[in-house]
């Protein structure tokens, strides 16, 4: 008796959600708010979150805490909160959040049962008087800055400047790691090299951790990183710049599927600092707010890219089949006469879509997905693009025992062969995630061979150094395009703006003379999204109306729902019963489904999905969240997408 302080602890056990469990720990050590432990649950052992230091001792037996993790590592006191402002907001635990906010792989230190007092509560978790607090001129304000990377880098870098100036810390966004590591570069160069942090998930734990601890103490003042860096303990943060914030790339792909541009908006309220958020093709929200003057912004336009030749090449009527067309055949030819490169882009993994059996139709299923696995010729295997399993391509049909096979679809594998029988004399190399040779070797090849060609899917965005392009050949993007969803046509506006950049940006000391080619072939010639490529204002407005029309986002809120687990009646059952308590609130919401998701099944496990629309977004979240409160089943799962969900995936 009174030989141990209890404590409030909520487990990250995803099934039990912010329920907190009561533990205890011996009373000389003394464990602060947030401390990260791990703690006896059921059977097993898990990680969960101090959330209450003092609670009375219950009248029940309660379990001892087992470990502590590095209170080193113990996330600042605002950011913590700050972690409850978006487990509110995403619906989701705080666990999940505070996860975010510790680096990976900290020391976990055994608690002793008995010895002297230690109390882990000594460090400073409050933070000093700082420079920002004696200063105290940032506000919370956003800016849009729409306009071509050198026109955005400028103000982004007076900003920084600024900030910088003035003793305050600024967190630089960017999509993908490749652009975090350019980006660093050039503010290392501009200033003290000892002061830029990059942060990705490349990166050993090592590292990550020694520049979290350079980025708590503020040795490090301007970090740059990709969507998770929004979660570090910047110091005296006074300034977030979010660098092409349309990109789907800021969406997490694992729940809470947060989004980063949203996450560091919240942040720079919630701390007081402006926020710049910066793009050349500004997502249709953006866009829309932008124009009707709802967020201050801005623009450059879309100035005519006078290097470039834009061409949209129509498929219809052409010869089937046929992957290069007559013009971009000739665009390549003259791009390698004058011994430059060529980049032909395909988002299509394998040889073919899949093999169907010629006797009875059926195609070959992966066996724990509910999708046709692609055909690998080379391997001679089918490959299920959803969970990676593979296996040698059959010879005959696990249906009728027929043996003749035909394979449907084509993938940049197909486009490879078609090329080589075309240009047989010139090196081409490819960039997928299913082939062997590695980004660096492909890219290597590509860079020291002239001319050249190089065939890849979107995996292009990850590469850093690309060399000047003589021509860019988009295949199709028309898979895209079909796919029923409201972001589709956004989406290929997009992925064609940022190509069409990949282009542009080998500008700076080209030594091509001669107008670059950027070339789109497609089945859909006058589509708004492929003739974006030609007058981006003409999508903007045809998007904008579409949504307009079917009151999708920004004139009106999606949410989806998804319910996953291994019975599928479970399922079905409890998808059924939580668009029933959806639908009970009357007025302001409509319910699509349920239905089974286009991925009906996943790695075994069953997957229905409930689409919600609603013009009140705080309505709907409400009615969300109190529905999602009677699915009582432990053995199903569900998962809530808030934002902008791609109602696909
Ligand atoms: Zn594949
Ligand atoms: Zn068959
Ligand atoms: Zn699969």
């Amino acid at each position: 008796m009174g030989n141990y302080n209890y404590v409030d602890i909520v487990c990250d056990v995803p099934t039990v959600g912010d329920k907190a469990f009561t533990y205890k720990v011996p009373k000389h050590c003394i464990l602060p708010y947030g401390a990260k432990v791990h703690v006896p649950f059921g059977k097993r052992n898990v990680d969960g979150y101090i959330v209450d230091q003092g609670v009375p001792e219950p009248e029940f037996e309660v379990k001892d805490v087992l470990a502590v993790y590095d209170l080193d590592f113990l996330p600042p006191r605002p950011l913590l909160d700050f972690g409850l402002v978006l487990r509110d907001y995403y619906l989701a635990t705080i666990s999940s959040f505070w996860g975010y906010m510790w680096p990976p792989q900290v020391r976990k230190i055994k608690i002793a049962t008995e010895g002297p007092i230690t109390s882990y509560d000594t460090f400073d978790q409050t933070e000093k008087p700082s420079r920002r607090e004696r200063e105290s001129v940032t506000k919370h304000e956003e800016l849009f800055i729409q306009g071509s990377h050198s026109f955005r880098w400028k103000m982004y870098q007076d900003a920084i400047e600024k900030a910088i100036s003035a003793g305050f810390s600024v967190l630089v966004l960017v999509p993908e790691i490749a652009r975090a590591s350019i980006v660093e570069e050039e503010l290392q160069s501009m200033y003290d090299r000892e002061v830029v942090a990059v942060v990705h998930s490349d990166m050993s734990n090592v590292a990550r951790r020694q520049q979290w601890l350079d980025i708590k103490q503020g040795k490090k003042r301007i970090v740059v990183g990709t969507r998770s860096a929004v979660f570090n303990p910047v110091r005296d943060l006074g300034l977030i710049i979010v660098d092409e914030e349309e990109s789907p790339y800021y969406k997490a792909e694992e729940y809470p599927r947060y989004n980063g541009r949203t996450v560091a908006r919240m942040r720079g309220r919630y701390q007081d600092c402006p926020v710049l958020l910066g793009s050349f093709v500004p997502s249709v929200v953006a866009n829309f707010n932008l124009k009707e003057g709802k967020i201050r912004g801005v623009t450059e336009g879309f100035p005519a890219k006078e290097n470039i030749d834009c061409q949209i090449v129509s498929l219809l009527g052409q010869k089937k089949r046929m992957l290069i067309t007559k013009e971009l055949h000739l665009a390549i030819g003259e791009t390698f006469r004058d011994g430059n490169r060529a980049l032909l882009f395909l988002n299509k993994r394998g040889t073919a879509s899949s093999l169907v059996c010629r006797d009875c139709g059926n195609p070959i299923f992966c066996p724990r997905c509910s999708v046709p696995m692609a055909y690998h010729a080379r391997e001679g295997q089918v490959v299920c693009h959803t969970c990676g399993y593979r296996e040698v391509a059959p010879t005959n049909c696990p249906i009728c025992d027929g043996f003749t096979w035909k394979p449907v679809g084509y993938g940049i594998d197909r486009a490879r062969s078609e090329f080589q029988k075309r240009f047989p004399n010139v090196p081409v190399f490819q960039l997928d995630k299913d082939v062997k040779e590695s980004t660096e070797e492909a890219i290597e090849g590509f860079i020291s061979s002239k001319p050249s060609c190089l065939i890849c899917t979107q995996v292009i965005f990850s590469v850093k150094n690309l060399p000047d392009l003589g021509v860019l050949g988009v295949l199709s993007a028309d898979n895209i395009l079909n796919l029923p969803d409201y972001l589709a046509s956004e989406e290929v506006f997009r992925l064609l703006n940022k190509l069409l950049s990949l282009v542009n940006s080998s500008e700076n000391g080209s030594h091509i003379a001669q107008k670059k080619q950027f070339i789109v072939q497609t089945l859909n010639p006058d589509h708004h999204a492929i003739q974006g490529v030609l007058d981006p204002e003409h999508f903007y407005a045809v998007e904008t109306e579409n949504r307009k029309a079917l009151r999708y986002p920004p004139f009106g809120y999606v949410m989806k729902v998804t319910v996953s687990g291994k019975s599928q009646e479970k399922v079905i059952a409890a998808s059924e019963s939580l668009a029933a308590a959806i639908k009970s609130y009357s007025g302001g919401i409509s319910v699509l489904g349920p239905s089974p998701a286009p991925k009906a099944k996943v790695r075994g496990q069953y997957r229905w999905h409930i689409m919600i629309k609603s013009n009140d977004q705080i309505l709907a979240r409400e009615v969300l969240k109190e529905s999602l409160s009677t699915i009582k089943d432990g053995q199903v799962r569900v998962y809530v997408d808030l934002e902008e969900p791609f109602s696909l995936s």
